[in-house]
């Protein structure tokens, strides 16, 4: 075959190999990165937490898989699966908010935007809330407010320590003031939590913005972010409007808001188990015995990884 022969078999076999392909990727078996465009085997992207093997971009995590990745195996206990959200305005927007309910739970499987319950990481106690972007963008509603809040109130009564990871678009308006409502529930939980001296985490994930970042997100004795995540408040938009000025490059950034100190930490999902290990391990009560509720628990020490602070120092 001649060089001309081979470029010409060439060009009419790759059609077929890119329709093949397309068929995978619709199949799920590789993922298109978004940031890279880099085609990664979806297993090979599974056992790296979802985080790009090549350019290190984060995607979004489902709750299931963020319990899968954070709470040692068979030690998930799910708490108040029964609540159920109800639409009390009867609102509607293009479709009612009931029906808006039932197609969501139908196709995410989940009963709201969150999810709720107590485990152990590398062994130590811990009650955990992970949030899920798939179910109306994360939205804060009675039922989200609700789960939190008593997630909250469980882990001030069995002295755990409090890890929820945040991702949001903000405060649900088809509930209108009911959502609004939730901020000063949880807070005031959080409050009651933090007088018992527990330790909490907020980890925020992309995005967490609106009423969420306006209370629990930012209520953490230590607060972490995922690599440029987006972080902030009202949008970059409104914000230009409001204010008539051109806000600075990356403004709303987990990196950002670490130069700006408003976060403690960017930790890369890889070494986020490890990160919170260690974290609440150095804030176990130093005598266990003065802490009856926790002695029947053993834990090891986990291994040391270094954090990096505002200023670029590296610190244990
Ligand atoms: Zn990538």
């Amino acid at each position: 075959m001649s060089l001309f022969d081979w470029f010409a078999n060439r060009q009419k076999t790759e059609p077929k190999v890119q329709q093949q392909q397309e068929r995978e990727i619709a199949d799920g078996l590789w993922t298109k990165c978004p940031n890279c465009g880099v085609l990664a085997y979806t297993k090979d992207l599974l056992a790296n937490q979802l985080v790009c093997l090549d350019c290190g971009y984060h995607n979004r995590v489902e709750s299931e898989e963020r319990i899968r990745q954070l709470v040692d195996a068979n030690t998930w206990n799910c708490l108040d699966e029964q609540i159920r959200p109800t639409d009390p305005l009867k609102f509607r927007d293009r479709k009612s908010y009931s029906d808006r309910l039932r197609e969501t739970q139908e196709k995410t499987g989940l009963t709201d935007a969150v999810q709720t319950g107590t485990g152990t990481i590398d062994g130590l106690p811990l009650a955990l809330g992970v949030m899920d972007f798939r179910f109306m963008g994360g939205s804060m509603g009675s039922v989200v407010g609700e789960k939190l809040c008593r997630l909250t109130e469980q882990a001030t009564d069995e002295r755990l320590p409090l890890v929820i990871i945040c991702a949001s678009g903000g405060a649900r308006m088809q509930e209108g003031m009911l959502s609004l409502m939730q901020m000063a529930k949880i807070s005031g939980a959080l409050n009651r939590h933090r007088e018992a001296k527990l330790l909490y985490i907020p980890v925020l994930t992309n995005p967490t913005t609106g009423g969420v970042t306006a209370s629990f997100a930012m209520l953490g004795d230590i607060i972490i972010a995922e690599p440029k995540a987006t972080i902030g408040f009202a949008g970059k938009r409104v914000i230009e409007q409001t204010l008539r000025e051109k806000l600075p490059e990356g403004f709303q950034t987990s990196e950002y808001l670490l130069k700006h100190g408003f976060v403690d930490a960017i930790v890369p999902r890889t070494h986020l188990k490890k990160t919170l290990a260690q974290l609440i391990s150095l804030h176990q009560p130093f005598f266990p015995l003065l802490s009856p509720l926790n002695s029947h628990h053993h834990y090891s020490q986990p291994e040391l990884i270094p954090l990096k602070t505002a200023q670029g120092q590296t610190t244990v």
